[in-house]
């Protein structure tokens, strides 16, 4: 059992394929610290048309996610895994923060559910969905892209990712009284510019009150 599982609910899965087999992502997976699965709605669509999408009640523009595909997958990833948390990436919800992150790193599971068109039906919201969340202030074309960026957030903070934990620690929005502060690494001077003096000297004293003092 890995410490944190991710079900993706999309219709175009593929898109996954190389953020699940490259860099952190693989290693966690490979060393079963997380675990992915992911399911098509068009493999629970209803026969005889197997359609996804139709055109929205009240006319408009565009296509919306019907309900059946929707519901009756997340009821197929519930009868297996009843505890996992349904989270809907929507434009207009409130706005994924790095606290959240913390939070749904904390869930044993999770099941991130991408919307396509312009949008889903508002009843799965209303049966299968436990919140939902944007990734920020525009529209993109689905909610893939804003799922990738919510597992890459969360799976970071699970032990065992991230190869030093430390990092964690000093970085932007975390508690820690330093945060993100300038970076330097080799060569020493780069067309002219210098690193710091103090971070060459190693005293750790005079590099952390240089740090706090920039960090932002
Ligand atoms: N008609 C919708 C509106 O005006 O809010 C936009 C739908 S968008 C084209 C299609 C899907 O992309 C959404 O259902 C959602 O799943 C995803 N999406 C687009 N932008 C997003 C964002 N900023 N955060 C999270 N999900 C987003």
């Amino acid at each position: 059992m890995s410490k944190w599982h991710v079900n993706i609910v999309s219709i175009f899965p593929s898109i996954f394929d190389s953020f699940i087999s490259t860099s952190l992502i693989a290693k966690a997976v490979a060393d079963n610290v997380i675990s992915i699965d992911i399911f098509n709605p068009r493999d629970f669509a209803v026969a005889p048309h197997l359609k996804v999408d139709d055109s929205p009640y009240g006319g408009g523009p565009g296509m919306v996610m019907k309900p059946e595909p929707l519901v009756h997958t997340i009821e197929f990833i519930k009868a297996r895994d009843r505890e996992t948390r349904t989270i809907l990436l929507s434009p207009g919800a409130p706005v994924f923060k790095q606290n959240d992150a913390k939070r749904i790193s904390n869930y044993s599971s999770v099941t991130f559910v991408c919307g396509r068109y312009e949008g889903i039906d508002q009843r799965v919201s209303i049966l299968s969905i436990d919140e939902s969340l944007s990734i920020g202030e525009y529209i993109l074309m689905g909610g893939e892209v804003p799922t990738m960026v919510c597992i890459e957030a969360c799976a970071r903070l699970i032990p065992g990712v991230i190869g030093n934990s430390q990092s964690l620690l000093e970085e932007s929005y975390s508690s820690n009284s330093i945060s993100e502060y300038p970076h330097f690494t080799k060569p020493r001077t780069y067309r002219g510019l210098e690193v710091p003096e103090v971070l060459l000297s190693g005293n750790h004293k005079d590099i952390t009150t240089w740090r706090k003092k920039y960090s932002k």
